[in-house]
């Protein structure tokens, strides 16, 4: 056997893994063992890519001998049953003080009963958020590793040299201990559910509100990237718009079936959430808007159902307002899906005892992953200004930009109502807000109800203790 010459080595040479090993193999300084279940994968990446210097293995005993101590292993394979058959594997073949490191999406429950197992040996596990899907993992991802503070002496530097550049700064923070960084890649999993819902509400709004084509409306959105709402989804929104079928000629919006899928971590963005107590409505309205709309049998009795008189089109100078107004209604919507995600990795931190700088992360999501967007160097300003701010759209910047386009939201929230456009995510996002403005909730007549069948008590406005009331008692 050689001596050992690889600092990091990659488990799982599928899409991912083998282009986050020809990511890692083309930064200075790193040689990086591979290795896969099936010999076939390892076989083609080193015959595709000599250029990468891989040292290729065929066991996991010959991948721990490959690499130099403390080892680093990147686990890039299906998540569930088989990262904890790789688990089992290395943690076989490794020493305390080397690290694990899981790349895959695995939910942070899953992560914290891994990392506690494994650090019962000595050895250091990480679960770590990759977002950016393929050529992120190549070209540049966002990284959110979490692990254990001696974990991130060794990978601080490893993942550093490869993950998305953003403003000069590379993507990748310490996020926090155990299941700290696939909690937080949840949650920006969830926010890209709410973000991708609320421009495909605003598609729609302007295509039945004015009548524009899919290109009209790409153009629109094209110049919509050149302001405030500039982020990789309008982007991208704006090609997907533009594109037409080759078949029919036809805009190709038009020729794919109107049904959403789903991988399942807004699902877990949301379970979390209920579990946590905390609102996420605009994240819960986005998953089940793909729920409703992937269930052809429920949507079949749409030609009984009535609808509004109302059919009001938007023509002319109005159209250019309406546009306007739903630009406005859309960056206000998006504030409070953003607002709402920081508060769920805050109650995350809260529960699990996690130090999470959200500042930190939101500047990791500038670059490689997909929520990205100039937006996110405004949430970076507001945690610098007040690290521990309760309700991140509290915030001067975003109450100002509430307050400039809180009358187009409700005109576009109104309008959609009126003429029975479904705007889940726009309307649950502006009743979110008026929520948290209200001075009073009918929350008290909840306490009231709640007392009078269950006993349950309630608190009182003007003195401490808890209160029950006789209900049915003499007057
Ligand atoms: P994948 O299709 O999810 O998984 C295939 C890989 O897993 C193959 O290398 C396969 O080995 C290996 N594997 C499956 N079961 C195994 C077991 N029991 N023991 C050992 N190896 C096993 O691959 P992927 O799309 O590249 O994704 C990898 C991970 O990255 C997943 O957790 C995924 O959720 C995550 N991820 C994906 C994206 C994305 O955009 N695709 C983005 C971020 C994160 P064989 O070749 O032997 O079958």
């Amino acid at each position: 056997t050689s001596t050992p010459s690889a600092n990091v080595g990659v488990v799982g040479l599928a899409v991912m893994g083998s282009n986050l090993a020809r990511n890692l193999a083309s930064r200075e300084g790193n040689t990086v063992a591979v290795l896969n279940r099936s010999r076939g994968r390892t076989d083609d990446l080193l015959a595709e890519h000599p250029e990468a210097g891989f040292v290729g293995t065929f066991s996991y005993d010959e991948f721990a001998a490959a690499l130099t101590v403390p080892r680093t292993a990147i686990i890039m394979v299906q998540a569930g049953a088989g990262t904890d058959a790789v688990i089992d594997e290395l943690v076989r073949v490794f020493e305390p003080g080397d690290i694990i490191v899981d790349g895959g999406n695995a939910l942070f429950t899953d992560t914290r009963r891994r990392e506690a197992a494994v650090r019962a040996t000595g050895i250091n596990f990480v679960g770590m958020g990759v977002s950016g899907g393929e050529e992120g993992a190549l070209l540049g991802p966002s990284l959110m590793p979490g692990g254990s503070d001696e974990s991130w002496t060794t990978l601080g530097p490893i993942l550093r040299s490869i993950a998305a550049i953003a403003e000069g700064e590379p993507c990748v923070t310490h996020v926090g201990h155990d299941g700290a960084g696939h909690f937080v890649k949840m949650v920006h999993n969830g926010i890209e559910y709410a973000d991708m819902q609320l421009i495909a509400e605003a598609y729609d709004l302007i295509r039945r509100g004015t009548g524009k084509s899919p290109a009209e409306i790409a153009e629109i959105f094209a110049e919509w990237n050149r302001g405030e709402l500039e982020s990789y989804l309008i982007e991208i929104t704006a090609e997907v718009l533009r594109q037409v079928d080759a078949e029919t000629g036809r805009p190709l919006v038009d020729v794919i079936l109107d049904q959403a899928g789903a991988k399942g971590t807004g699902a877990w963005t949301v379970q979390t959430a209920l579990d946590l107590g905390v609102p996420v409505s605009g994240i819960a309205e986005a998953t089940f808007a793909r729920s409703l709309s992937s269930h052809p049998e429920q949507r079949s009795v749409s030609g009984s159902l009535p609808g509004p008189s109302a059919t009001v089109a938007a023509t002319g100078a109005d159209a250019d307002l309406f546009i306007e107004d739903v630009r406005l209604a859309l960056f206000a919507s998006k504030i409070v899906a953003y607002s709402q995600g920081f508060g769920e990795i805050r109650a995350g931190a809260a529960q699990y005892g996690w130090n999470i700088d959200l500042g930190a992360v939101s500047r990791i999501w500038r670059g490689g992953c997909i929520i990205r967007a100039q937006f996110l160097n405004r949430i970076a300003d507001a945690y610098a200004q007040t690290p521990d701010l309760t309700v991140l759209l509290t915030a001067p910047y975003f109450v100002e930009a509430l307050q400039r386009a809180q009358d187009a939201w409700r005109r576009i929230v109104q309008n959609a109502a009126a003429t029975g456009i479904p705007a889940p995510a726009f309307s649950s996002s502006l009743a979110y807000y008026d929520g948290l403005r209200a001075d009073r909730l009918p929350a008290a007549l909840i306490q009231g109800q709640r007392d009078f069948f269950g006993a349950h008590t309630y608190r009182r406005i003007d003195k401490d203790g808890t209160f029950h009331t006789n209900w049915s008692g003499d007057r």
